[in-house]
């Protein structure tokens, strides 16, 4: 008879369980249980092997029958279940391929050594709105990690090669026994890497890399907002010689126009106007992002009073059409007058008083706002 847990209890799991909540199920306790984040719990490493043992057996549609059938019997006279994994390395040689990248890739990937990626870099562009509209081909010149030349990134004089570590045959990982488990460390001499140079190349000094300029062209679809972030694979810096490069991130800052300001897809721009022209209409061209458009001003419009030009505003990123330009109009009154305009603004006030009648200036503000 065995003493272990049934592997459903284990992930917590029904018996008919899906392919994917069984695969769900471990990953949740792998990250739980993992020992890079419970270093030097015992029970948190037997967690994680545990689960990793019922996790090998449920995904796997043969062994998953057996299982139910048998039991722990099934496997007892092989002797593989909970045995094949005697060290935390080789689970995630095992499974690392269901964790893909992000939080899972960079916790597995530290602790396993071996050739390492380039790092992401990051860049900010700014871009005016004349860009924004019509989208734009822009060139970004960065420094960069390249491999080095004479040596292509092995780091080793031209003619010699890197060797293999002798302290950990080449894992980039040493074991250590503890208790009843051999727990598995960077290796100390090659530092994770498996491979050490003897004489190194002068040129990088035996780091395999050296700082480059590079341009790199991208393509800026038009409507693009501030703050997005582009993504481009593959041109961050280098990583070691059999590893992939880094991406280069692109994020988006926009520079502020003179004249428009930017709400989503429309444009907002304030013009002054005169009274004489909101009182008596008018017809005025408005300065847009491609050039100008008329527009007319009712008479009688008050200050403030917003216009919509339709479509002049900017395209709608990955949609159609444009948004609208906003024309906000204020009136402006003149610090100066020419003997002429005050004599007839004179004029105007005093009709302005007579057809007032009777009423005092405060009345007239409270019929106002009344
Ligand atoms: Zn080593
Ligand atoms: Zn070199």
């Amino acid at each position: 008879m065995s003493d272990k847990r049934d592997y459903y209890e284990v992930l917590g799991v029904a018996r008919d369980a899906s392919e994917d909540d069984v695969k769900k199920a471990f990953r949740k306790l792998a990250l739980k249980y993992h020992p890079d984040r419970n270093p030097g719990d015992k029970e948190a490493e037997a967690k994680f092997k545990e689960a990793a043992a019922a996790y090998e057996v449920l995904s796997d549609a043969q062994k998953r029958a057996q299982y139910d059938q048998f039991g722990h019997r099934a496997f007892e006279q092989g002797g593989y279940a909970g045995q094949r994994f005697t060290n935390v390395e080789d689970i995630f040689s095992a499974f690392g391929d269901i964790f893909g990248g992000g939080m899972f890739g960079d916790l597995f990937g530290r602790s396993r050594g071996g050739p390492r990626a380039g790092r992401d870099l990051k860049v900010v562009l700014d871009l005016t709105l004349e860009e924004i509209d019509s989208g734009v081909e822009k060139t970004l010149s960065l420094k960069r990690q390249e491999h080095c030349a004479p040596c292509k990134g092995s780091g080793a004089k031209p003619g010699t090669s890197r060797t293999t570590c002798t302290t950990c045959g080449g894992r980039g990982q040493v074991m250590r026994s503890q208790g009843l488990f051999a727990i598995s460390t960077p290796c100390p001499r090659c530092a994770g890497a498996g491979q050490m140079v003897e004489s190194p190349c002068t040129s990088c000094r035996g780091t395999g890399f050296e700082t480059k300029k590079a341009d790199v062209k991208i393509s800026i679809p038009p409507g693009i907002e501030e703050g997005v972030r582009l993504r481009i694979t593959g041109e961050g810096d280098a990583g070691d010689p059999a590893a992939p490069r880094g991406d280069l991130y692109c994020s988006i800052r926009e520079v502020q126009h003179k004249i428009f300001q930017r709400s989503g897809a429309d444009l907002i721009t304030e013009i002054p106007v005169s009274f004489a022209q909101v009182a008596l209409g008018d017809s005025v061209e408005v300065p847009t992002l491609r050039g100008r458009a008329e527009m007319a001003i009712p008479a009688g419009t008050p200050t403030g009073k917003v216009f919509r030009l339709r479509g002049q505003g900017l395209p709608v990123l990955e949609g159609r059409g444009r948004g609208d330009q906003l024309v906000r109009v204020f009136v402006e009154v003149p610090k100066k007058l020419n003997d002429k305009q005050r004599e007839l603004l004179k004029q105007f006030a005093e009709i302005e008083k007579k057809s007032a009648g009777d009423k005092s200036f405060f009345d007239r503000i409270v019929a106002y706002f009344n």
